[in-house]
């Protein structure tokens, strides 16, 4: 499902799949849903309105979800792969494997290891 362009209104706002559902081979939705929360929290603890809470949450959040919805896009069709996309998968992810697993998985933190600070105020 790809993202859905506006979540919110002056007075309503949608969060986790409703908003951008990832694949569920991508093991990240649930995760996503969690960030936004305390995204969202944040916001309207922040902002002295919903609208413009709502518009912050939206700002801070798309770029992340909407770089992870297509990585996961991309992670389910290469588990789907045709004969030549085989491959290359099984050549490829070794090496990825490998690599994430020599640098103490940091090439995989951007996904993984992503820390939100809940005390900072959102501006
Ligand atoms: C097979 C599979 C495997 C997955 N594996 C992972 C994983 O390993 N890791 C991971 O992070 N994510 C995984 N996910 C994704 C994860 O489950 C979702 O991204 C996550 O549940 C989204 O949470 P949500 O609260 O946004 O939506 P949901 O969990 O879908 O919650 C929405 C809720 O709203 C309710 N609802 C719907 N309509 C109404 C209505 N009109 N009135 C009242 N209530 C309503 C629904 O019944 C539901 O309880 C997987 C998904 C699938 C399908």
């Amino acid at each position: 499902m790809p993202v859905v362009r506006n979540w919110h209104n002056d007075r309503m706002v949608i969060i986790g799949d409703a908003a951008h559902a990832t694949a569920p081979s991508s093991g990240q939705g649930a995760s996503m849903a969690l960030e936004d929360a305390v995204i969202l929290a944040k916001c309207l603890r922040d902002r002295t309105d919903t609208a413009s809470a709502f518009a912050a949450f939206t700002e801070l959040r798309r770029d992340r979800v909407e770089r992870i919805v297509k990585h996961g896009a991309r992670a389910a069709s290469e588990k789907a792969a045709g004969p030549v996309g085989r491959v290359i998968r099984d050549t490829i992810l070794p090496i990825m494997f490998s690599r994430a697993a020599k640098d103490g998985g940091r090439s995989m933190s951007w996904l993984q290891g992503h820390h939100i600070d809940f005390a900072e105020p959102v501006g």
